[in-house]
């Protein structure tokens, strides 16, 4: 499945975010598959869509689509030259599908930052330096196999030039996420380097609480990694709020200026940076989420669910979310004219609610 992998210098709040992300009941509920590795959690995609639906249906359940997080520990500068776990955490990540980096933007002088200084520009770059240079070493190992193998098979040339571009950009400091498109170079031709600069990056920022409405402090954050995407919070905060019960939370949430905590965000930003969406089931069994990558036809669809609903797909009964809850129930919307029958090529949409009709 696609797993999100948490890295960032030693101190910064990776395990106290990670641990208020597995320990969050809410998020974690009806997943027993939610603790598969101390470093890996499975949690569940906020979706108040859900609750609506099995308010709508009478669900009994609610089952929310599932989003892994790795926490990748032991990245330090000086890694990708073996210090400190060396390559370990570069296999860990390498099985990421996207990274997200977690930046120290608080400033508690009793929390010793490992370079002496708070600074997030000084942080990115050097985790960036760890993973481009790693990539390096992956390509400057590859390149006279390349070269090889193009000597003998035509078609292997423009690999060999889509390695060297890579190479250049790497060597210019540029993440190949950042770089790769505007440079013109082909990453689908070096998939099998396995490179782990050509992964979405998101960021978290950990920030003090006072600074959580500072929109101009944000701001300055947003820019150090636009267009990528940057989550703000307070780790220490997050931890607070999972022991709280919900009314307490939502006074500590409130008292603190945000509707929701962090952790939702980086969620769902962390779904989205995957690429994925979600479209909709409900019944009186359950509510669910089911994950879709973006453009997914209706019988790929179907096929997440199983896949005879997918190889005997006939047809798809979709209504939007949104008709759906303007009408008020199921048949209002089939008298409303909101339900409609796709076939086999209809694109998915986040929010879809379907009903999948096929043969066995
Ligand atoms: P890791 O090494 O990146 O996993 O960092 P930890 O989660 O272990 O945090 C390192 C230290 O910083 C711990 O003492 C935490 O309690 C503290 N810490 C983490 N997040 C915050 C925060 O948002 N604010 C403050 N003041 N301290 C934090």
């Amino acid at each position: 499945s696609l797993t999100i992998g948490i890295v960032g210098l030693p101190n910064v709040g990776k395990s106290t975010l990670f641990n208020a992300l597995t320990k969050n009941d809410v998020l974690a509920a009806n997943y027993p598959f939610a603790t598969i590795e101390p470093n890996v959690g499975v949690v569940g995609l906020p979706d108040e869509r859900l609750g609506k639906l099995a308010e709508l249906f009478g669900s009994e359940k609610i089952l929310p689509a599932p989003v892994s997080f790795v926490d990748i520990a032991g990245l330090v500068r000086g890694a990708s030259k073996g210090q400190g776990r060396g390559n370990a955490f570069l296999a860990n990540i390498r099985d990421a599908s996207a990274i997200c980096q977690v930046v120290r933007a608080f400033s508690d002088p009793n929390v010793l930052h490992v370079d002496g200084k708070v600074s997030p520009a000084d942080d990115i770059e050097t985790i960036n330096t760890e993973l481009i240079l790693a990539d390096l070493q992956t390509v400057e190992k590859a390149l006279p196999r390349l070269q090889k193998e193009a000597k003998l098979k035509k078609e292997k040339a423009a690999t060999v030039a889509a390695a060297e571009a890579a190479f250049k950009l790497l060597n210019d400091g540029v993440t190949l996420y950042q770089g790769a498109a505007s440079a013109g170079v082909d990453l689908d031709l070096l998939g099998e380097l396995h490179l782990l600069t050509t992964k979405p990056f998101l960021y978290v920022f950990n920030v003090d609480e006072a600074e959580l409405g500072n929109e101009a402090f944000l701001d300055e954050l947003r820019a150090l990694v636009a267009p990528a995407e940057a989550v703000f919070m307070d780790a220490k905060i997050e931890s607070e709020l999972i022991e709280l019960d919900e009314d307490e939370a939502l006074e500590l949430l409130q008292s603190t200026g945000q509707s929701e905590p962090g952790l939702n965000r980086l969620i769902r930003v962390g779904f989205e940076t995957l690429g994925l969406q979600t479209y909709l089931t409900a019944g009186p069994k359950e509510a669910r989420a089911w994950t879709v990558p973006v453009g997914a036809t209706a019988p790929e669809a179907a096929g997440v669910i199983h896949s005879d609903f997918q190889r005997g797909f006939i047809k798809a009964e979709i209504v939007s979310y949104d008709d759906l809850i303007a009408a008020g129930s199921m048949s209002a919307a089939k008298a409303a004219g909101k339900v409609r029958m796709e076939g086999k090529d209809y694109i998915m949409k986040d929010g879809d609610v379907v009903e999948f009709r096929f043969n066995v």
